[in-house]
């Protein structure tokens, strides 16, 4: 049977909420990711993060749907430099998000997992799950493709990766290997910052870009991507079933 959302009737919809079935909301973007990588990089890693995770849940016995992934976002001034950023404003998208979320709380789902695939978006997401936790007493969960671990574990780069890296090629070498520009690799845009501000400074304001990434793909391979996407799968599904069979309600 069809994992997707959009593949059933509105009664098969129906039906799997009574079930208490997880929606899955794959979200990614469209912007510049170097020279190597296409445009749409972190919305074919949201897609395939989707899918995999409506297979091993269904395997699991999970009753799952997940939706068409988001495929346009925001992104920040710095990278609209470049073309290829069809860019929605980030109060827009929010309130766009919510509403699709809200939607769905409607329905009668009360276990919604958004896919967060574009570091952008982070706060976008969160605030989604505020305001609908808020206004429903529903809480919805959020969780990236970097969620497994095994890139902390496994990469060759002692900088890691922000954008079009090591992290990203390799996961795009695993997933579309016919769209990684192999011979358009360049380590000019390394990073080379002191990485305790990381985190705490967006990356965007802390080291200029030659080529529109904060990496090295040089550094990537498709053995990694692999195990990146394997287990951000298998760690999605254990935070799923986790989150699935917990009831108990906040005080409200
Ligand atoms: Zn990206």
């Amino acid at each position: 049977m069809s994992y997707y959302y959009g593949d059933h009737t509105s009664a098969e919809i129906a039906e799997y909420a009574k079930k208490n079935a997880v929606v899955v909301l794959p979200v990614g973007t469209t912007e510049e990711h170097g020279q190597h990588l296409p445009v749409e990089c972190d919305a074919i890693i949201a897609r395939h993060y989707g899918d995999k995770i409506g297979e091993a849940c269904e395997k699991a016995g999970i009753p799952v749907l997940v939706l068409r992934t988001i495929s346009y976002g925001f992104s920040m001034g710095v990278v609209r430099h470049w073309p290829g950023c069809p860019n929605v404003d980030i109060h827009v998208l929010t309130s766009y998000i919510t509403c699709i979320v809200e939607s769905l709380v409607k329905e009668g789902f009360k276990k919604i997992v958004m896919l967060n695939c574009h570091g952008n978006h982070d706060c976008v997401l969160r605030t989604v799950m505020r305001d609908i936790a808020d206004k429903y007493d529903v809480f919805t969960m959020t969780i990236g493709a970097g969620i497994g671990g095994a890139y902390e574990k496994m990469k060759r780069d002692p900088a890691g990766d922000i954008h079009g890296g090591e992290y990203e090629t390799s996961l795009m070498l695993h997933i579309a290997p016919e769209l990684v520009h192999t011979d358009l690799y360049t380590n000019v845009d390394a990073i080379r910052i002191d990485k305790r501000l990381l985190g705490p400074v967006s990356t965007w304001g802390l080291q200029n870009t030659k080529t529109g990434i904060f990496g090295d793909p040089t550094y990537a391979t498709a053995e990694l991507g692999k195990a990146i996407m394997d287990s951000a799968v298998e760690k999605a599904v254990e935070y799923i079933t986790l989150y699935r069979d917990h009831n108990e309600q906040s005080n409200a």
